[in-house]
């Protein structure tokens, strides 16, 4: 057997021991006699990992009693939608900031339940930079200003929470969360798709502060995109196999020293990185360095001719999914917490040698 160093935008890269630990109780769930898969959404052993993958994470990221944490289906796509249906009538007004394709995805599902105004964009430099808080154009009276923290096509972060005068704000995390601490105090809801740094695909996590989600008080919204339905009760039934490797995920997370320690680290694998970037003008970085991403790291080669022979040989020394998503170009190498240190340096060293024999 074989395990490559994978550096895939997601689904991404799990944690080995997560997926040795799902194999070795695949046949048998702790002496059911089945599989997690194969067994009631509402009987005890399923019950027991959804509570538990619910109390890990609120572990995780300290949050007390005051929220919600809710496993949906429809992935981080149908949360655009969800969001603005179940928090803006057409009359209201929400601030979104737009810093690549995601949010603009975002943006246009929101647009079809009330008012949106785009604070932001950096699309007229394809998005290679996210705003700092004095370029962000807020509006007077916003329900809440949306963003999104990690864009994982463009390879930009936000360094920190935007600032938006104690507007709630609704946050797409989706390839960046757990990936470092936030300040919870400021955020009225964030979502994540699973399948980048939480999980395989088939789930979004939803957090949600209970007092945001009280000031929903909207009628006509279908039951089964209702947030409400959700945090009440377990309405149908979930993705079980996903959340159940998701918990397995969750507790590797705690195992390893939680959000302090992910932090450091990738922090440590995005300098790495970075540094055998800037060395000097052979590999250029694609987005600008204040907003860096220390999740997905694109960067450009002197030809396109030179970035196929890169994906190429890469590949052959085991090191797979480097190619940048094509509206970018280029190399992507996506770090998550599940790629290890030993990943990053594997990539940096054939990156000096590609460089030597090619420049
Ligand atoms: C991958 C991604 C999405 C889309 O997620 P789906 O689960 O495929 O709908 C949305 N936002 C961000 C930031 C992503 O990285």
């Amino acid at each position: 057997m074989k395990r490559v160093h994978n550096f895939s935008a997601g689904p991404a890269a799990l944690p080995t021991e997560v997926l040795k630990q799902a194999q070795s109780e695949l046949l048998d769930y702790q002496g059911s006699g089945t599989s997690i898969m194969e067994m009631s959404h509402r009987g005890k052993y399923y019950t027991e990992v959804n509570e538990q993958a619910q109390d890990r994470l609120k572990r995780i990221l300290g949050l007390g009693d005051d929220f919600h944490v809710v496993f949906l289906q429809g992935g981080a796509s149908l949360q655009f939608m969800q969001v603005a249906m179940n928090f803006l009538s057409p009359d209201e007004i929400a601030d979104y900031i737009n810093t690549g394709a995601w949010s603009t995805k975002a943006i246009k599902e929101a647009q079809r339940f009330g008012k949106i105004n785009e604070a932001f964009s950096s699309k007229g430099s394809n998005f290679n930079r996210v705003p700092t808080d004095s370029e962000l154009s807020l509006s007077e009276d916003a329900k809440f200003v949306h963003f999104t923290s990690n864009n994982t096509i463009f390879g930009t972060q936000f360094a920190t929470e935007p600032n938006t005068n104690g507007v709630p704000l609704v946050c797409d995390a989706s390839s960046d969360f757990l990936s470092r601490p936030i300040d919870i105090n400021k955020y009225g809801l964030i979502y994540a798709g699973a399948q980048k740094n939480l999980g395989p695909s088939g789930v979004a996590v939803v957090i949600i502060r209970k007092e945001f989600l009280a000031k929903q008080n909207k009628s006509d919204i279908p039951t089964i995109l209702d947030y409400r339905t959700h945090t009440e009760k377990l309405f149908h039934t979930p993705p079980t196999f996903t959340i159940y490797l998701v918990n397995l995920v969750l507790k590797w997370v705690e195992e390893k020293g939680g959000l302090s320690y992910f932090e450091k680290l990738n922090t440590q694998k995005a300098e790495l990185l970075y540094s055998t970037i800037d060395a000097d003008d052979f590999y250029r970085g694609t987005a600008e360095v204040a907003s860096r991403s220390k999740m997905n790291v694109t960067f450009r080669l002197p030809s396109e001719e030179l970035e196929a022979q890169f994906l190429a040989e890469a590949e052959q020394a085991d090191l797979v999914a480097l190619k940048g998503h094509r509206s970018v170009g280029g190399i992507r190498a996506s770090i998550y917490n599940a790629c290890t240190l030993e990943s990053v340096q594997a990539l940096t060293t054939f990156m000096e040698s590609f460089k030597a024999k090619n420049s």
